[in-house]
């Protein structure tokens, strides 16, 4: 027979088993709980992440960085062109390189643009150091900063023109660099420099892989078989005293080219300024004059119209 005292002790018994037993399972599912939870977090915290990045790829195919190499023309020995002043000689080395420096001050004005420098000192490189400089910084475009001397192959003895690949080989390359320089004729043109447009000039030696006439320009042949769009400005004639005493004698008004060559590019790019937001007008319909210099020397000059910039 159980007494009182059994019945109390079994009654405690299966009170205590009954406790650790309802215990045991909420500890179990308060821990199922927890794991619930966290899988949750992390479920959620791995579709932010990737809805970050995924965010950070639409923002960078919507807003391309456009390198822009910078080449100012010439340097160290290889002085250039000259104007003989009574104090001696302006250099055409000396005249790239500030109007270099005011572009790439300009450029920085806008928005998307890397500006790198070929040279950022006086020193010589050959141009095949420019466009391998230009290659392994994956540049979007080439620009390289000169200064004329003497009538050359064009046959004019001042004002401006642009150089830039015929479009013989890669020929989505070359007419991007035409457009391009449509744009800094546009611009220079109303800066007041005389207008001789676009040239074109064939090598007399060298064929592209296609068979045709490569440019004579070392730079823009190894450029275009790159596909980096490469154009050279000729802002004036360095010894033309007109063209020396109205745009290259003093700081302002190299300035002033270099502001009109950041506005053609700016324009080609169609990036924005970034104080006001503005996009300039894209180029089109836009007539150039040209000078086709074919490789037996001869020049061939004609009209086309650009229809759009870019
Ligand atoms: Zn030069």
């Amino acid at each position: 027979m159980m007494n009182r005292e059994d019945y109390e002790r079994i009654l405690l018994f299966l009170f205590l088993y009954i406790s650790t037993l309802i215990l045991a399972v909420s500890i179990r599912y308060g821990i199922k709980r927890n794991e619930e939870e966290e899988e949750k977090r992390k479920a959620a915290a791995d579709a932010s992440t990737a809805a970050t990045e995924e965010a950070a790829t639409t923002t960078e195919a919507e807003e391309k960085i456009y390198r822009v190499v910078i080449d100012p023309g010439h340097g160290g020995n290889d002085t250039g062109a000259f104007f003989q002043t009574e104090e001696g000689r302006i250099h055409e080395k000396t005249v790239n390189f500030k109007i270099a420096r005011f572009l790439k001050r300009e450029l920085k004005q806008y928005d998307n643009i890397e500006v790198i420098m070929t040279r950022t000192e006086d020193v010589f490189l050959y141009p095949d150091e420019r466009a391998r400089f230009a290659i392994k910084k994956n540049a979007d475009l080439f620009v390289s900063l000169h200064n004329n001397t003497l009538v050359g192959a064009g046959g004019y003895a001042s004002g401006f023109s642009v150089v830039v690949p015929l479009g013989n080989y890669k020929k989505e390359i070359g007419k991007a660099a035409q457009r391009l320089g449509c744009n800094i004729a546009l611009e220079l043109s109303e800066v007041g420099l005389h207008n001789n447009g676009l040239l074109m000039r064939a090598s007399s030696d060298y064929d592209y892989e296609n068979g045709k006439p490569a440019d004579y320009y070392a730079l823009l042949r190894k450029l275009v078989k790159k596909d980096i769009p490469a154009v050279i400005i000729e802002h004036g004639f360095i010894d033309n005293e007109d063209d020396f005493y109205d745009f290259l004698c003093t700081k302002e008004q190299l300035q002033k080219l270099a502001e009109a060559d950041a506005r053609a590019i700016a324009r080609y790019l169609q990036v924005s300024r970034t104080d006001t937001g503005e996009v300039l007008a894209p180029l089109s319909n836009y007539k150039v004059k040209i000078c086709h210099i074919k490789r037996n020397g001869t020049a061939k000059r004609f009209r086309r119209t650009y229809y759009t910039s870019k």
